[in-house]
C-alpha cells in the first residue's frame, strides 16, 4: 500500500510537537560567546531561517552538510534544519588526525561545513595539507564573526534576514538524514548513514522505559559530543519528550558541568566514564549540589562498579549503556529487571555494571569460534551479532567491509560478550584491533606501521593498557634492530608519531621487547602481549 505523503517516520514531527506544546521550554547553551538561552519556539524559528539560508546557498535534497563543532545550540539547529530539508547532516569528529578528516570529507562529498571558531585552526590545518579534498567545500563559522583561519561566512549573517517560516517538504523515511564515521576498526574510518527512519525508530526506542526516556519535566545535558553519533541521539530524544536542553559548549571541564547541573537543574546527563571520573574528583574537592540529577548515562567504555556506587550514594542512578556508531548508537541499557529489585545490593551492582539488556526493537545472537550460538550462562562467550530497524545494513562506499562485517542482515559487532541467565550482555573482549581512550579511538595498526617505518625498528606492536582515567592508553612494544641506538630510538619514535598524529594518540610508553608474540597464522598476538604485560596498568 502506498502511504499518503507526510506519514513517513521522520524527524520533523518531533520538533513540530515541541515547538507547539512546549513553546516556552528552554534550550540553554554555553556558546563561545557566553551562556545563551532561548525557547523551543525561537529554536524552531532559527531552524527555519537556517533551512532558508541553506536553500539560498544551493543545498538540495540528498546533499551533504558537515559540522565540525562542539555541543551548542547552533550545532543543534543544524540537527533538525538539515535533515528536515531532505539533506544529510554529517557530523565530523574534530579530534581525528588530519589525514582522517581529509579522507572523510572527501568520501562523504560534503558541500558546506559549519565549524566552531575554536576549531577553525584545526580544520584550517587539515585544509592546508589537503590535496583536493576541500576544493569545493565552503565554511560557515558558528557565531557572529568570521574566522581568521579559514575563508568563511559568519553563521549569524548566514541566517540573518531569512524568514522564520519554511515550507518543510514531505521527506521519505528512506532519505539519508545523518552520517557519522567510525574509527572503531582498522583502516580508513567507515561511514554510517542514518536514514530518517533509523533516527526516528532510535528516538522512539530511546523513549521506552527500558531505553533512556526523557520527559517534559526533564532537563537534559549531553556531555557526549554531538559529533559522536548525534550525542547518542539525545537532542532528538529530548526534543521528542519536550525536555529542556542544556548544551555544555566547547570542551567543558568538570567545573563547567557542575555549574550547569546546579544552575540549570539538570536531571539527565550522558558521557563516557572519563567525564564522570572528572566530575567525581571535582565533587570530592568542592561543594557541588547534585540534588536535581536523577540519571547519568555512562557508555562508550565500561562503567566501573565504583562509579555506579558513588552515584548511588548521591541518589543518582547510573544507566550503563552499550552502543556503536553503526546503531545510531544505542543497543543495550543496564536497567535492573523487576525480578532483581529484591536482590542484594552487590548482585544488583554486578548486573548494572554489565552492558545491559537489549532495548526493545533489536535482536541479537552471540556466535562462538565454531559458528555456534553460545548458551546464556554468563560463561560461554562469542561475538555479538545484532540487527534491527536502526542498525545499519552497510557502510558507505565500502564493499570490502560490507563483505566482512555483515551477514544476512546481521551486523557483526566485533565485541566479544557473555550473556547471563537474565539476558544481561557483558563485554569481555574486543576483536577490533583498536584502543579506546577517553571515549575516542586510536588505531593501533596505524601507529605500528608508522613506528615500523623507522630504520632501527624490526617489529612493533601497539597495545591498549588499562588506565584509571582514560580507560585505555596505548603502549608501544618495539623490537629494535641489532645495531639500533636504543636510547635515541625512543625519542625518534615519539617525534615520528608526533609529526603525524594528535598528541592524545601518542603511546604513553615505548618498551623494548625481543620479539612480538605471534598467532598460529603469524599475525601479531595482541592478546598474548596484553596477558604478558597485564600488570602494566598505567595510572
Ligand atoms: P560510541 O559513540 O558508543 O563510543 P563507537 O562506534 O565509537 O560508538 O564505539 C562502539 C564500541 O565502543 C563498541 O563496539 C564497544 O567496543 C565500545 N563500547 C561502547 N559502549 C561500551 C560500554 N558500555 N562498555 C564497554 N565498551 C563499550
Amino acid at each position: 500500500m502506498k502511504m499518503p505523503a507526510g506519514t513517513d517516520q521522520t524527524l520533523r514531527p518531533f520538533l513540530w510537537r515541541a515547538a507547539k506544546l512546549y513553546s516556552d521550554t528552554e534550550v540553554v547553551s554555553r556558546n563561545h560567546d557566553g551562556l545563551q538561552r532561548y525557547t523551543y519556539s525561537e529554536y524552531d524559528d532559527r531552524t527555519a531561517q537556517l533551512a532558508n539560508a541553506l536553500d539560498e546557498y544551493g543545498i538540495e535534497e540528498g546533499d551533504r552538510v558537515g559540522t565540525f563543532c562542539w555541543n551548542h545550540s547552533r550545532h543543534f539547529e543544524t540537527y533538525f534544519a538539515v535533515p528536515s530539508m531532505g539533506a544529510q547532516l554529517h557530523t565530523i569528529n574534530p579530534l581525528l588526525p588530519d589525514a582522517h578528516i581529509q579522507y572523510i570529507v572527501d568520501n562523504a562529498d560534503d558541500q558546506l561545513i559549519f565549524v566552531d571558531q575554536s576549531l577553525a585552526p584545526k580544520l584550517a590545518g587539515a585544509v592546508a595539507d589537503a590535496d583536493d579534498e576541500f576544493d569545493d567545500v565552503d565554511f560557515v563559522v558558528m557565531g557572529s564573526e568570521e574566522s581568521d583561519d579559514l575563508e568563511s561566512t559568519a553563521y549569524e549573517s548566514f541566517i540573518d534576514e531569512h524568514s522564520t517560516d519554511y515550507d518543510w517538504p514531505d521527506v521519505s523515511e528512506e532519505q539519508p538524514a545523518g552520517m557519522c564515521y567510525t574509527s572503531g576498526t582498522t583502516g580508513n574510518p567507515k561511514g554510517v548513514e542514518y536514514t530518517q527512519q533509523m533516527l526516528w525508530s532510535h528516538t522512539m526506542a530511546s523513549q521506552t522505559p527500558q531505553g533512556i526516556p526523557m520527559a517534559d519535566d526533564d532537563v537534559v545535558m549531553p556531555v557526549v559530543p554531538m559529533f559522536h553519533v548525534n550525542a547518542w541521539g539525545m537532542p532528538f530524544t529530548a526534543t521528542a519528550g519536550g525536555a529542556k536542553q542544556v548544551f555544555p559548549g566547547p570542551s567543558p571541564d568538570p567545573e563547567d558541568l557542575a555549574g550547569l547541573i546546579e544552575n540549570e537543574g539538570v536531571t539527565i546527563s550522558a558521557g563516557v566514564p572519563t567525564v564522570w571520573l572528572g566530575l567525581m574528583e571535582y565533587c570530592s574537592e568542592n561543594q557541588v549540589d547534585l540534588s536535581t540529577l536523577e540519571t547519568v548515562i555512562v557508555g562508550g567504555s565500561a562503567a566501573p562498579k565504583s562509579m555506579i556506587e558513588w552515584f548511588d550514594d548521591q541518589g543518582v542512578e547510573v544507566l550503563h549503556a552499550w552502543g556503536m556508531t553503526e546503531l545510531a548508537p544505542i543497543g543495550s541499557v543496564s536497567h535492573l529487571k523487576a525480578d532483581l529489585k529484591d536482590a542484594d545490593y552487590d548482585t544488583q551492582v554486578d548486573k548494572r555494571s554489565k552492558q545491559g539488556l537489549m532495548v526493545p526493537g533489536l535482536e541479537f545472537k552471540v556466535i562462538d569460534e565454531n559458528d555456534e550460538e553460545i548458551a546464556w550462562d554468563g560463561e560461554e562467550f562469542g561475538e555479538l551479532w545484532i540487527r534491527g530497524p536502526w542498525v545499519t545494513k552497510e557502510y558507505f562506499k565500502r564493499p570490502d567491509a560490507n563483505e566482512s562485517d555483515f551477514e544476512d542482515g546481521w551486523l557483526k559487532t566485533g565485541d566479544v560478550v557473555t550473556v547471563d541467565e537474565h539476558g544481561y550482555i557483558k563485554i569481555v573482549d574486543r576483536e577490533k584491533d583498536v584502543i579506546k581512550s577517553g571515549g575516542e579511538w586510536i588505531s593501533s595498526v596505524e601507529l605500528e606501521n608508522a613506528i615500523m617505518a623507522h630504520d632501527d625498528v624490526s617489529e612493533a606492536a601497539v597495545v591498549g593498557v588499562p588506565h584509571e582515567r582514560w580507560q585505555e592508553r596505548p603502549v608501544a612494544f618495539v623490537v629494535p634492530t641489532a645495531d639500533a641506538d636504543r636510547e635515541a630510538l625512543v625519542d625518534e619514535v615519539s617525534e615520528l608519531l608526533a609529526d603525524e598524529y594528535p598528541k592524545w594518540w601518542l603511546p604513553d610508553e615505548v618498551e623494548f621487547i625481543k620479539e612480538v608474540p605471534k598467532t598460529a597464522t603469524g599475525k601479531f598476538s595482541k592478546k598474548d602481549i596484553r596477558e604478558e604485560y597485564a600488570d602494566q596498568s598505567l595510572v
